[in-house]
């Protein structure tokens, strides 16, 4: 197998090819670069699929606030309302908005999560797989398969760019998390190459131009409540891809166009807390409580 695959394009040739799915690509190419067996990759995987349970399970039952006070009991609301009104869009989707809060707010109180790909948008992937994996009975290794297909599109878009919010704004972190999550959703739901790849596409074309502007500087607002608006997109891009809907501008051209526009925006806008959310009146106030503790 190619080691180098660099693009999506190769990718999907690849896969076509070679009659693989993407995990199987990335799952080899993985353990020939780690020198180990695949099993011991799947082994790491499964470890982190088992934290990010663990993220959810902990971050759902508590309401402990950060230590700036700004975050911290939104999943806790969220379940209460449930527990008496049921969501309009269903038990699935209440189950994706609390597992997305759970696990961002565990973040913010410096519990143990997943970065993925990055820690400010770790809900994302976790409570669109692990949800859907809940309701419909996927098991562990439909799951495995589904991190790992997420994985290689992280891997992908990380090669050609940096995904961090202070080098492209949140566009990619909270985008590419939605892009990874589609991914997951499609190989989860038995989506070929193409809609697997086109729900990657849909997802990350719906958040260019997203700007980093974190009140105080903190991974906290508007980072929590991202994570479950995130998640949703991520169901709707699977979704449409797997219905034959395609993103006319292929993943490989989403993804320059999301380097370009981040090369284009403002560094006030690219996590130096400079503009934004974080210079609005009520941001600064925030702010100036929190240098006061
Ligand atoms: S707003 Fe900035 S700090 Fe917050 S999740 Fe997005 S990229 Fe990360």
């Amino acid at each position: 197998m190619d080691r180098n695959i660099s693009t999506f394009k190769q990718l999907c040739e690849y896969c076509v090819s070679s009659k693989k799915n993407i995990y199987e690509i990335a799952q080899y190419n993985m353990a020939k670069e780690a020198d180990i067996s695949e099993n011991e990759v799947r082994n790491v995987v499964m470890n982190a699929l088992k934290s990010m349970k663990e993220a959810i399970s902990i971050g759902i039952n508590s309401n402990e606030l950060s230590v700036s006070g700004m975050c911290g009991d939104d999943c806790y609301k969220v379940k209460k309302f449930y527990n008496k009104n049921h969501s309009m869009f269903g038990p699935l989707f209440q189950k994706v908005i609390e597992y997305a809060l759970a696990t961002s707010e565990e973040n913010i109180r410096m519990g143990k999560i997943v970065a993925c790909p990055t820690a400010g948008s770790c809900g994302i992937l976790p409570a669109a797989l692990i949800s859907i994996s809940e309701e419909y009975k996927y098991n562990t290794d439909d799951q495995l398969n589904a991190l790992i297909t997420a994985g290689e599109i992280g891997r992908i878009v990380s090669a050609k760019m940096a995904l961090a919010g202070a080098v492209a704004g949140c566009q990619a972190e909270c985008g590419v998390a939605s892009a990874m999550a589609a991914a997951a959703i499609t190989q989860i739901r038995g989506g070929n190459i193409y809609q697997i790849l086109n729900s990657s596409a849909l997802a990350l074309k719906n958040v260019l131009g997203l700007t980093c502007d974190p009140v105080a500087g903190l991974v906290e607002v508007p980072c929590v409540k991202r994570n479950p608006f995130m998640a949703v997109f991520a169901i709707t891009a699977s979704e449409l891809a797997l219905s034959g809907v395609e993103s006319k501008i292929p993943i490989d051209e989403v993804v320059d166009a999301m380097a370009q526009t981040g090369a284009l925006m403002s560094p006030m806008l690219k996590e130096s807390s400079e503009a934004g959310l974080a210079t609005t009146k009520t941001g600064l106030y925030y702010k100036s409580l929190i240098c006061k503790k």
